[in-house]
């Protein structure tokens, strides 16, 4: 990434957003940050990371990402833990947390002397979370960044978690809603996308047919879409019944376009129940993408006449920012982070049922004025609070403050 790539980001947020970052920036060059969570890819933790350290990096930090290594079982205990902070009832036996404790003590072992010299080790979602436990020589401070909706978690589990992240020395949350009681500082800051990334970035009419065409998709046809992982939480079984229901009335096709994160062992399970209740019908897509192929979703949410998140939790959403920075309209599930963005009738609807996904759904092909107004709303709401150039700033500042958390007040020239 070069200072050329900073010019285009300024193309899209005006140069005063960038000079902020610089100015930022200043006061910690040479800082040896580390982030770690536990995927390279799939899901929304890697998807940011993928970009944010570059841009940290240019700016002259010295950041760095780790990804930790664990087995099946660590995987099934920790997709437990994120359920329950989900809040979900769920059984955790003795065996599971035995094989988490471990794993994260081999990972402390492998990634030793970086977190240990590191002046920020930021460390996201419960997964890696109990590394701190296994460095006690640390010298810099340890953030933990939790992603998830965690408003109502099981307390069993969240109980074990407090005991453990309570040693952190700052947590970061998406939304107050999520933030628990604990003895640190505790900082909100939102998720954001990259408008420059494979992802969202301008596509060709080209481009898009190719995608149209790839996938036997009728232009002459209104495109209902949903982007998810087959999790439970996203409801793809509630898109489907919306789906038939709009279907009686209207010529829709569904597209539900998905892959697999290598930390979520339970994709195959909700796969199979949405296979079968899709059934044969042709005009159900259910694509099944690989995590790197950016420009795929991109053009599925560019083809799309609306996009569909009917999550009945999500810790933010993020194919709910891209799609409205794709001038889309969102239907969301009422829940989390999806309330942040779906400013409900201005620039998308809430839902909390099928049927009310189907009305949405139905009212918006009726209205296409509507339609794109909503759109140009949603697209100009995600300019100004969702870019990684917020986000960016809001992590730089943290830092500024965690560093020095004597003074009230942090003062940039
Ligand atoms: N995603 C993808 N391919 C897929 C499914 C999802 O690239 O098949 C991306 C999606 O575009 C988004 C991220 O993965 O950038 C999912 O983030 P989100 O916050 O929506 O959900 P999470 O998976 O983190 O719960």
């Amino acid at each position: 990434m070069s200072e050329n790539l900073l010019k285009l980001y300024a193309e899209v947020t005006g140069n005063e957003v960038i000079d902020q970052l610089r100015q930022l920036s200043e006061h910690l060059r040479g800082m040896k940050i580390v982030h770690i969570n536990s995927t390279k890819s799939g899901g929304g933790v890697a998807e940011i990371l993928h970009r944010l350290i570059p841009l940290k990096q240019e700016l002259g930090l010295d950041a760095s990402w780790e990804v930790m290594t664990g087995s099946p079982s660590f995987f099934q205990c920790t997709k437990v833990m994120h359920n329950a902070l989900q809040g979900n009832r769920v059984e955790m036996t003795g065996d599971l947390l035995r094989e988490y404790e471990k794993i994260n003590g081999e990972n402390a072992q492998r990634l030793h002397d970086r977190l240990e010299e590191a002046d920020i080790v930021v460390v996201h979602d419960p997964q890696p979370a109990a590394l701190i436990s296994h460095v006690p020589s640390r010298r810099g401070k340890w953030i933990w960044r939790c992603h998830i909706d965690a408003s109502q978690p099981f307390r069993a589990v969240w109980k074990y978690l407090k005991g453990i992240v309570s040693h952190y020395d700052a947590s970061i949350w998406s939304l107050s809603e999520f933030a628990q009681p604990l003895p640190h500082l505790q900082y909100l800051i939102a998720p954001s996308i990259d408008p420059l990334s494979r992802k969202n970035r301008a596509l060709s009419v080209s481009e898009l047919s190719a995608v149209r065409e790839k996938w036997g998709l009728d232009p002459g046809r209104p495109i209902i879409t949903q982007v998810s992982r087959f999790d439970q939480f996203k409801d793809p079984l509630g898109v489907l019944q919306a789906y038939r229901l709009v279907k009686e009335f209207l010529p829709i096709q569904l597209i539900l376009a998905g892959g697999g994160a290598s930390d979520d062992p339970e994709g195959e399970e909700v796969l199979d129940q949405v296979r079968k209740s899709a059934g044969d019908d042709p005009d159900i897509h259910i694509l099944l993408l690989p995590s790197d192929d950016h420009l795929t979703i991109n053009a599925l949410q560019r083809i799309s006449d609306i996009v569909v998140q009917k999550s009945t939790r999500e810790g933010f959403g993020l194919t709910v920012t891209e799609a409205m920075w794709k001038s889309k309209p969102v239907i969301g599930g009422d829940t989390g982070g999806i309330r942040l963005q779906v400013i409900n009738h201005h620039t998308g609807f809430l839902v909390n049922t099928p049927e009310g996904a189907a009305l949405r759904i139905r009212y918006l092909l009726k209205n296409r004025k509507k339609l794109r107004e909503m759109g140009e709303k949603a697209h100009q709401f995600v300019l100004e609070n969702f870019l990684i150039t917020r986000h960016l700033r809001e992590y730089l500042t943290l830092m500024l403050a965690i560093m020095d958390a004597s003074k009230d007040r942090i003062e940039v020239q």
